[in-house]
């Protein structure tokens, strides 16, 4: 009796349903990854994500094989290659973790109907890459949460399940076999200081982090140069960690940081669960009838200060230049920079949505589309029209200019609060500095945003 697990956003043995399913029905298992070749043609696998990838494929293979087995990894259409190998290893039972976007499920559609007409079974496993599936709570009238805190109080009350064990043994039927697997090395174009992937660097960061990070997440998280988040969203993105461990962890553990945590996670299968509902909202407003009048501005100049960091508000320059070198960014860094781009350069968000999704490792569709749209206005924030402000941002959550002089060495000698302003600078201190003017004034951008609004009305 063989089955064959089909891995894809979990990257994990810890808690790991599907996997734990095929072990106990079955002598021998395929754990199997197919680097689907939709994803490379839709642009979905950019540098960084290609090479956090390859680090995550590399540890689960090695956890595989101090436990008896392997990966195996193929390349091409997905449903293909599963069926491919399903024939190969005469698989009676695949399971793999639901996904939850349009791509997602066409594909799981297409699997599934491809095995069962070889006659086999698909098993699609819940509560893997989301601690709350799509569906599981929803108001009276209608079919998806637009707003989050009733969202957050029906989610906040559920009880999970339990968290699986990692396996002691795995063992692979010998004839079924893979290609090499990729190496972070050999992918070009990657951010100088990308985190390392896989599991085992998760587990080391969950540990470290519980030991000394969450109980000052809730007081900190906002302070851009202490940078105390988590860092856990490239490995809640390719399942080296499970948000339903994690929740489970929280809740044990108590207090504001872990209170805070699991409040945060929850935001991240709300905006699943809005874009289960409304898969085109990946790309498309939201809110279409209500904010026809969002920006469809695309201003090369703008978007191009803005992309490489040279847009003159130090703050917004930090933010962007993070991005490229790490490929992540601060969660505040994130709502300033898109709120810049959105409001107040008034240019497409989804020209922003799309240069964030080309560099961040935790690149998401859901978080990411979803997100953007909140800032802009277009999403499920409830007060669609408020900008902010980058210098007042700045001060409060940059107050000293840490933050900006780690990431703007032309402002490194400049203190705060000049640095936030450095156009407030002396005449001949300003003339020293090789840094932009600001490509618009805050003023003139918040009156082009504001009359687009009453345009509309
Ligand atoms: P922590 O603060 O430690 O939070 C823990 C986890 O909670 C995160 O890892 C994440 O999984 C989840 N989380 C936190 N905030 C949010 C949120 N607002 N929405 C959804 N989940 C959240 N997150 C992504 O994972 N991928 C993206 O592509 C992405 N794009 C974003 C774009 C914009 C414009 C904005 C404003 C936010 C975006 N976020 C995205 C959400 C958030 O900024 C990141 O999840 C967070 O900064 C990751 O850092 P962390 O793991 O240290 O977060």
């Amino acid at each position: 009796h063989v089955s064959v697990v089909l891995f894809t956003a979990d990257l994990r043995l810890h808690d790991h349903p599907p996997l734990r399913a095929a072990l106990d029905a079955s002598d021998t298992v395929v754990p199997l990854f197919v680097r689907d070749q939709a994803v490379t043609a839709a642009g979905f696998d950019p540098p960084n994500r290609r090479a956090f990838l390859a680090d995550c494929l590399a540890d689960l293979d090695a956890s595989l094989r101090e436990r008896g087995g392997r990966l195996v990894v193929r390349s091409g259409d997905l449903v293909e290659e599963v069926c491919r190998v399903v024939s190969e290893a005469d698989a009676d039972e695949i399971h793999m973790a639901a996904g939850h976007t349009a791509f997602a499920a066409r594909r799981e559609e297409r699997l599934r109907r491809a095995l069962e007409a070889d006659g086999r079974r698909l098993f699609v496993h819940d509560a893997v890459t989301v601690a709350v599936p799509p569906g599981t709570v929803t108001p009276a009238s209608a079919d998806h949460f637009a707003v989050f805190t009733p969202y957050f109080r029906q989610w906040d009350r559920l009880v999970l399940r339990p968290v699986a064990p990692p396996p002691r043994r795995v063992s692979v039927p010998g004839h079924v076999t893979g290609e090499p697997l990729p190496a972070r090395g050999d992918v070009g174009g990657v951010s100088p200081a990308l985190m390392a992937g896989g599991e085992g660097a998760a587990r080391r960061r969950l540990t470290a982090y519980w030991r000394k990070g969450l109980d000052a997440y809730d007081d900190t998280r906002d302070d851009l140069a202490a940078d105390t988040t988590s860092r856990f969203s490239p490995h809640l993105h390719f399942g080296t960690l499970s948000p339903v461990e994690l929740v489970h962890r929280a809740r044990k553990q108590g207090g504001p940081g872990a209170d805070a945590l699991v409040r945060q996670l929850a935001w991240r299968d709300f905006h699943r669960q809005v874009l289960a509902a409304r898969p085109g909202a990946a790309r498309a407003d939201y809110r279409t009838k209500r904010d026809s009048w969002r920006s469809r501005r695309t201003a090369a100049a703008d978007i191009e200060a803005w992309e490489t960091g040279r847009t003159g508000y130090p703050v917004i320059d930090a933010a962007m230049r993070q991005l490229r070198h790490e490929g992540w960014m601060h969660n505040r860094a994130r709502l300033l920079t898109a709120s810049f781009l959105a409001k107040t350069l008034y240019v497409d968000w989804r020209i922003g949505a799309a240069h964030f999704l080309h560099w961040l490792v935790d690149g998401d569709v859901a978080n990411n589309q979803l997100n953007w749209q909140w800032v802009a206005g277009t999403g499920t924030d409830t007060r669609p029209n408020r900008v902010l402000n980058p210098v007042t941002q700045a001060k409060r959550y940059d107050p000293d200019g840490a933050y900006v002089r780690r990431w703007v060495p032309e402002l490194a000698g400049v203190g705060a609060p000049a640095v936030h302003e450095p156009w407030k600078l002396a005449g001949p201190e300003r003339a020293a500095l090789d840094y932009p003017e600001p490509v618009v004034e805050l003023s003139a951008g918040l009156y082009r945003f504001r009359q687009a609004r009453e345009r509309a009305r």
